[in-house]
C-alpha cells in the first residue's frame, strides 16, 4: 500500500471533523495530517482508516479512534524533546503520533505478535521511537523514568502506582479508568507525593492485561 494525494485528502476532512469535535491543539492535528493511517491498518480496511472510528487490528486489539488518540496527545500537553511512555503500542498509531509532537518516545506492548510486527513497521515508516519493548505496562518503565507524559491506551481497571511514581513533578499522566466503560482521567504530579487529578467523560477501550503471561 502506498499513500497517495487521495489519502492525504481524507486526512484533511478527517482533522476538519476533530477540529468539530473540539481538539484545538495544533501540533496534534498536524500530527494527524501527516501520519498515514491507512498503513496502519491491514490492507483491504483502508476505507475505513479516515472514518473516526476504531478499528480491529491483529491479536483481537484495536487501533484506536482518532478522536481518542487526538484527546489523549491533547491532555499531554507534548513539548520538543519530552520523555514520553506509552502503555498499549498496538498498531504504533499513537507511538507515530507522539514521535510528530517531538517526544523521546518509550512505548510497551503485552503481545509479543503485535510488538514484533509494530516494531518493523514503526522502523520501515520512519519513526525511531527510543526504545519499544515487550513487557507488563503495569509496572511502567523503570529505566527510563522518570517522565513527562505517560499515556494508556488500554483500559485500565485502576490506576497502576508505578505509573504516578514514574512522573516527573508536574508530569501529566492520561488515563482510561474503569472495567466496561473508562474514564478518561488525568493525573498532574504537583509534588513528590501530592498529585491533582481531573475526569473527562466516558470512553471505551480494551482492557489493559493484567497477569498475561
Ligand atoms: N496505542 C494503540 C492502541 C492499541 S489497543 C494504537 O494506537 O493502535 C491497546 C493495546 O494495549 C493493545 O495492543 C494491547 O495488547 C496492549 N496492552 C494490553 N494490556 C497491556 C499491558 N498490561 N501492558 C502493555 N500493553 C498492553
Amino acid at each position: 500500500m502506498k499513500d497517495t494525494l487521495r489519502h492525504a485528502g481524507k486526512r484533511k476532512q478527517l482533522v476538519t471533523t476533530l477540529m468539530k469535535k473540539g481538539i484545538k491543539d495544533t501540533s496534534v492535528l498536524a500530527a494527524i495530517e501527516k501520519i498515514p493511517r491507512h498503513l496502519f491498518m491491514d490492507s483491504g480496511f483502508e476505507d475505513h482508516a479516515y472514518q473516526d472510528k476504531a478499528f480491529p487490528i491483529a491479536a483481537d486489539q484495536t487501533i484506536s479512534q482518532p478522536y481518542t488518540v487526538a484527546f489523549q496527545s491533547e491532555l499531554l500537553q507534548i513539548k520538543n524533546g519530552d520523555n514520553v511512555l506509552e502503555i498499549g503500542t498496538g498498531s504504533g498509531y499513537q507511538t507515530a503520533v507522539l514521535c510528530e509532537l517531538g517526544a523521546k518516545t518509550y512505548s510497551i506492548e503485552r503481545q509479543k505478535e503485535l510488538f514484533k510486527k509494530t516494531k518493523l513497521f514503526l522502523s520501515k515508516l520512519g519513526y525511531r521511537p527510543k526504545h519499544l519493548s515487550f513487557g507488563d505496562g503495569y509496572k511502567g518503565l523503570e529505566e527510563h523514568a522518570p517522565y513527562n507524559a505517560i499515556i494508556v491506551t488500554a483500559g485500565a481497571p485502576y490506576v497502576p502506582k508505578p505509573l504516578l511514581s514514574q512522573l516527573k513533578i508536574n508530569g501529566r499522566l492520561v488515563i482510561p479508568v474503569g472495567e466496561k466503560v473508562q474514564i478518561m482521567t488525568l493525573f498532574v504530579r504537583k509534588s513528590e507525593k501530592q498529585f491533582e487529578k481531573r475526569e473527562f467523560g466516558e470512553f471505551k477501550f480494551v482492557p489493559l492485561l493484567e497477569n498475561k503471561s
